[in-house]
């Protein structure tokens, strides 16, 4: 089988092209083709003499990424995008503009395997991981639909990020070479469940990638009930991690806190949430909960939301209460799910 390139950072064609001894150069010239001007036909990279382009065909593959459906609109402030992958399964990925930002929320997964109970991904279970290519393609693929440029990349949607760490890194930097859609590492922000391993090895990268946790309970006990591999990795553990994160790196990590109505918006939840994050440098953001068919917890209400973010705002620093963007078209966070739309 050939080589997919569309998986390798410019820094792994550079190497694959000097197994066939061409200059890099030459990689450059491919990445820009493939990232830069989104063109996935040998024939079409005209600065590429014709010999050169029989042999690149010969040994690699360009693999493509095919949008199935577009739901919603940026008036609306969101698109969600329904990609099929060449082995046939299906994933999602989501535009979203807020104030000057053009985000694109991409998948590292083909559903998950963590079971997190307010995700209705969780109910896909898990299919594989993706690749670089098909998780950077997610963002070349949603810019072509597009007007303006996009300025951010969250790896928020369907999966775990860390339990694809390699992919996920690699696609983070494809994204980041100024090669290609030259988003700059402080706006790409990896998300995790608390994955401690992952938190580590990324406070280690050379770039400067967003770390953001999605914490969502400030006690053990609810966080379990919320998102099961909480068991594997205690609050203790992961804040030990994220602490150590901050002090290797000197940034900021941001928390994610979905809302849900009596589970973790009362009093007592924002006093843990205090107390759990006294001295960490951070930033809060508070996200309603985005209700789908299947889910037995109801989101807070505006008044739960507002009377939480008062409780908490005088304690703890740059607390945010983020719009639901793309609610209505099961576009928000931990909505996305295949398989599940003709009952939604
Ligand atoms: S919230 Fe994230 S980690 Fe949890 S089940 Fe959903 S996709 Fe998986």
């Amino acid at each position: 089988m050939k080589l997919d390139i569309k998986n390798l950072t410019l820094a792994q064609l550079q190497a694959e092209f000097r197994k066939i001894e061409l200059p890099a150069f030459r990689a450059r010239q491919v990445f820009r083709w493939l990232w830069l001007k989104g063109v996935h036909d040998w024939k079409k990279m005209s600065d590429i003499s014709k010999v050169l382009r029989t042999q690149f065909d010969e040994h690699y593959r360009i693999g493509q990424l095919k949008i199935k459906k577009r739901k919603g609109s940026a008036s609306q402030g969101a698109v969600k995008h329904i990609f099929e992958l060449e082995d046939g399964n299906s994933i999602e990925s989501v535009w979203l503009k807020d104030g000057p930002r053009r985000t694109v929320c991409v998948s590292t997964q083909v559903g998950c395997s963590l079971g997190c109970t307010f995700c209705r991904t969780a109910q896909m279970g898990f299919k594989r991981n993706l690749l670089a290519g098909e998780i950077a393609g997610q963002v070349l693929a949603v810019s072509k639909g597009q007007a303006e440029r996009i300025t951010n990349v969250v790896f928020m949607g369907m999966g775990e990020p860390f339990l694809n760490y390699d992919s996920t890194l690699d696609a983070a930097r494809i994204l980041n070479t100024d090669l290609g859609a030259k988003i700059g590492a402080r706006k790409i922000t990896i998300s995790t469940v608390g994955i401690t391993e992952g938190i580590r090895r990324l406070a280690q990268e050379p770039e400067q990638f967003k770390l953001a946790v999605s914490l969502n309970a400030a006690d053990q006990k609810t966080r379990e009930r919320l998102m099961p591999i909480a068991r594997r990795y205690p609050l203790t553990e992961l804040m030990q991690a994220v602490r150590d994160y901050t002090v290797v790196t000197n940034k900021r990590v941001t928390f994610e806190y979905v809302l849900i109505r009596g589970v973790n918006d009362r009093r007592k939840d924002a006093n843990n949430l205090i107390l759990l994050l006294q001295g960490v440098p951070c930033k809060i953001n508070l996200i309603p909960f985005n209700p789908f068919p299947e889910t037995e917890f109801e989101a807070s209400k505006d008044a739960d939301i507002a009377r939480f973010s008062k409780w908490i705002m005088p304690h703890l620093p740059a607390v945010m209460v983020r719009k639901s963007l793309g609610a209505n078209i099961l576009a928000g966070c931990g909505q996305l799910a295949i398989g599940n739309e003709a009952k939604a």
